[in-house]
């Protein structure tokens, strides 16, 4: 295994950061997953751009350009030699000294690990999952904006804690105000009435990129689709429930906080977007 650091690869075992850099002492930092299917890096420019924007939101300047990024991922996909895998980019503010403030930081680091992805089991796709309601909030938006993907992940790790301990794999949050955000490594959509339904970015959701691949498929197929704000009631009396994301890509919700969604299998749209879905990802990586 081939780490990226910097520039530079190390082993697993030799691939260190240094104890001062502020993403470690303070989450100060941006991160991407990714995928590889069929050697082929899934998506890679709508990435490096949330990356950046990312970035830019908390005033990181990387010091490479996002063509840079893009060569340096692809190469280390490449020394991995692995053709279906998942990549985490991350880029911190960099070493500092043990102050909060970020102008002792340097320079940003960048991180780049090719790694085997662990894939949820097919019975889960064919079944669907049963989440709960998490009673962490997400972060208010007006605090972190949910669109940077930074290295903060407290708050969903308490609420994924909290799915684990109701023996679930995942946990829906709200936002303060009560609205369904997203899940803590997922988003969250529904579908009612035929029209597929998803939180906007600013009740609490990061701008899912997966998330961003369904609405454009939703599109394809003709079924109605929109970005607006839902509340429990609408999760609990909608006909389907699906999550999205890189490492889950689309999965089917069948209960929340015990209650059956639809007749408790996953529904028919959720399941013409995963057969979709799919047709992408092998027309994408050729
Ligand atoms: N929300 C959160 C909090 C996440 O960590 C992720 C995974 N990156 C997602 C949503 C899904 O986003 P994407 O489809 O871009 O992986």
């Amino acid at each position: 295994m081939k780490i990226y650091i910097d520039g530079r690869y190390y082993s697993k075992e030799d691939a260190k950061i240094s104890v001062y850099d502020h993403g470690l002492l303070y989450g100060d930092g941006v991160f991407e997953g990714i995928r590889i299917y069929h050697g082929t890096v899934f998506r890679l420019r709508e990435h490096c751009e949330r990356l950046y924007r990312s970035a830019n939101a908390i005033l990181i300047r990387i010091p490479i350009t996002i063509e840079e990024m893009e060569r340096a991922v692809i190469d280390t996909v490449a020394l991995n030699n692995k053709k279906n895998a998942y990549i985490r980019l991350i880029v911190t503010r960099g070493v500092g000294n043990l102050g909060v403030n970020p102008l002792t930081c340097e320079k940003p680091s960048i991180i780049i690990i090719v790694d085997d992805i662990q894939l949820y089991p097919e019975e889960y796709y064919a079944k669907g999952i049963n989440i709960i309601t998490a009673s962490t909030r997400r972060i208010a938006s007006d605090s972190l904006d949910p669109r940077i993907k930074s290295l903060n992940y407290l708050n969903n790790v308490l609420a994924k804690i909290e799915a684990i301990q109701s023996g679930c794999l995942e946990a829906v949050m709200l936002n303060q105000n009560g609205y369904i955000s997203e899940c803590t490594g997922d988003n969250i959509s529904i579908v009612t009435d035929g029209t597929i339904m998803t939180p906007a970015s600013h009740y609490g959701a990061l701008n899912g990129i997966t998330k961003g691949a369904v609405i454009a498929l939703a599109e394809k197929l003709g079924i109605p689709c929109r970005e607006t704000a839902l509340t429990q009631y609408d999760l609990y009396t909608a006909d389907e429930c699906f999550l999205t994301g890189t490492g889950a890509e689309i999965m089917p919700v069948v209960s929340i906080d015990g209650r059956l969604i639809g007749n408790g299998m996953p529904g028919e749209i959720t399941k013409r977007l995963i057969a979709s879905f799919s047709e992408e990802i092998a027309a994408q990586s050729g």
